[in-house]
């Protein structure tokens, strides 16, 4: 499902090298765990893959279902089934949740060609996601992410990717500051959503995650190259011995 062939890409703005030479393959149905010491390149290529302007790719590509997407603008990107759940979520001051979700899942309607959704349709919808996520309706009137706490950031981000029902979730997941309940609002709603044709790439600082979402494949990203990969007892080895030995080796 996803190729990424010798990538090297570089801020836009002042040509600094980030991601060099990277190699990642995922396959629909897999759920592939991104791990790697803070400053590693994780968060930088979850923006590359969403189509950021800030990034250019200098070399190598990055297959979705076998075409490059590299010409594709975030919209064509979305629309075609990607999903990116950043490690900031945006705040929307004066949209509310409720219309952003319309907005959004119209939107993707619309760019593969199909009808709007009727109102109580969406309601329809929404009502039953939220009351899976156990999302309080009146968070939903609320503008999106303003004021939210880390939690309902985390619920709000599982049903945008519930409603959209993307093929490739991509989830950059803060280093720290994610409580016990955050985590696993986002690991059941990764599980909920596992199925052999989508494919969900975590990106994490820590093992922990991985207790409640058990990849398939860990891959150890490190100075913008994926340094090992393995099963999921490559994260409970870094878990035990830390990142200084695979990188020791790499080197
Ligand atoms: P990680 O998510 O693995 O912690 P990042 O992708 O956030 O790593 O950052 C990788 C490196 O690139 C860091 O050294 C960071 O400071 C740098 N970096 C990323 N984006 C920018 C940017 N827009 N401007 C300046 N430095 C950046
Ligand atoms: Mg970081
Ligand atoms: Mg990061």
């Amino acid at each position: 499902m996803l190729e990424i062939k010798n990538l090297h890409a570089r801020i836009a703005e002042d040509g600094t090298e980030i991601i060099r030479g990277l190699n990642l393959t995922v396959k629909a149905g897999e759920v592939a765990a991104i791990m790697g010491p803070n400053g590693s390149g994780k968060s930088t290529l979850s923006y590359i893959l969403s189509g950021r302007e800030d990034y250019e790719v200098t070399e190598g590509d990055i297959l979705y279902n076998g075409e490059s997407i590299l010409e594709l603008d975030p919209a064509e990107r979305a629309s075609k089934g990607i999903f990116l759940a950043f490690q900031y979520p945006v705040e929307i001051p004066g949209v509310a949740t409720m219309q952003f979700l319309k907005v959004a899942m119209n939107e993707q309607r619309k760019a593969r060609g199909e009808e709007e959704l009727t109102t109580p349709e969406f309601m329809r919808r929404v009502k039953e996601a939220a009351g899976e996520l156990k999302i309080d309706p009146t968070m939903l009137r609320r503008p999106l992410n303003v004021g939210f706490s880390g939690g309902e950031k985390k619920r709000a981000e599982i049903l945008q990717m519930a409603l959209l029902e993307p093929k490739l979730c991509v989830l950059d997941e803060t280093d720290s500051g994610l409580d016990i309940d955050a985590l696993k609002i986002v690991a059941d709603g990764v599980n909920a959503l596992k199925s052999p044709d989508r494919a969900v790439i975590v990106i994490t600082h820590y093992q922990r995650l991985l207790e409640y979402i058990v990849p398939d494949t860990v891959h150890v990203l490190y100075k913008g190259q994926v340094i090992r990969s393995g099963d999921k007892n490559l994260a409970l080895e870094l878990e035990a011995n830390g990142y200084a030995d695979i990188i020791g080796e790499a080197a």
